[in-house]
């Protein structure tokens, strides 16, 4: 079929001529694959011509598929030798696609110029994955919705319910701003190089956070003590937070929190009664 999008060699031939060497501390790990990517694309499930923000475009592979289904995109990319080739690369395959390049670091973002764009669409560079997704689901407003492919361990983070082994800070913070749900797997064969994780994909769907009088700061702080003695019980855990044991079982019992509880059985509502109390 003849296709806009890059398939293994296309992303080999570009690589080179730039002198692209994918490195791992900004985690490039490009896809090669067209199934993949127009999976990625359905499964983001968007509104027709919805303008999408693609953190970490690299050599353009998901940004060309976003493009393809008819979607204005706005493409911040870390790496200005990237960031600098990828207008050309879509104009040679997609003339005329709507699309704004901006060389930027994900986390620094603030403002962003073209169409508020509504829904997030990337496959995130590994590392910063977690504080890539908090950031823009609390600075950028207009985001309804976002399809995320991330390492696999990861995605099961993000996606985890209260009690479940894996709950954690990612979990219940990513419950604050939205309903996250694993949406499959990829397979590590489509990206090159070849990471030596798998990865999965992570639907965020934007909801209100709980209700409270407390800030999204103050809630933050009582996940950030909960979890960093996971296994203690919440009067201990929360002890340096609260300043003694005595004083964190008091605020828990106010919040209706069973003092001997631990952290990973809280939902999100309940760390901000929590906040609240505090
Ligand atoms: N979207 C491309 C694809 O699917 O083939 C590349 C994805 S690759 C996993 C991650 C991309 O994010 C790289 O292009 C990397 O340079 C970029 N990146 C890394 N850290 C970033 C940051 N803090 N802000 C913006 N882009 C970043």
């Amino acid at each position: 079929m003849n296709s806009a999008l890059l398939g293994p060699a296309d992303i080999r031939e570009l690589a080179a001529a730039l002198g692209v060497r994918p490195t791992k501390t900004l985690g490039q790990n490009f896809l090669h694959d067209a199934n993949t990517i127009r999976r990625i694309v359905r499964t983001a499930a968007l509104e027709p011509a919805e303008p999408v923000l693609e953190v970490g475009p690299g050599l353009g592979s998901l940004t060309l598929g976003l493009l393809e289904a008819g979607h204005p995109v706005t493409a911040v990319e870390i790496d200005p030798v990237l960031a600098t080739a990828l207008p050309a690369t879509v104009a040679a395959r997609l003339p005329d696609a709507p699309l704004a390049v901006l060389t930027a670091d994900a986390l620094r973002l603030r403002d962003l110029p073209g169409p508020a764009p509504t829904a997030l669409v990337a496959n995130l560079p590994y590392n910063v994955a977690v504080p890539v997704v908090l950031h823009l689901l609390e600075r950028v407003p207009t985001l309804r919705a976002a399809l995320v492919l991330v390492q696999a361990e990861v995605a099961d983070r993000l996606a985890a319910p209260p009690g479940s082994k894996v709950y954690g800070v990612p979990s219940v913070k990513a419950a604050w701003y939205a309903a996250a749900t694993r949406a499959g797997a990829v397979s590590r064969t489509v990206f090159w190089p070849v990471p030596n994780v798998d990865s999965g994909l992570v639907r965020l769907v934007r909801r209100r956070p709980p209700q409270t009088t407390a800030s999204r700061a103050q809630v933050f702080a009582v996940i950030d003590a909960a979890f960093a003695q996971r296994r203690k019980m919440l009067r201990s855990a929360l002890a340096p937070w609260a300043g003694t044991a005595a004083a964190a079982e008091t605020i828990l019992r106010a919040a209706g929190v069973d003092p001997t509880a631990r952290g990973e059985t809280l939902d999100v509502a309940a760390f901000a009664r929590v906040a609240e109390f505090g």
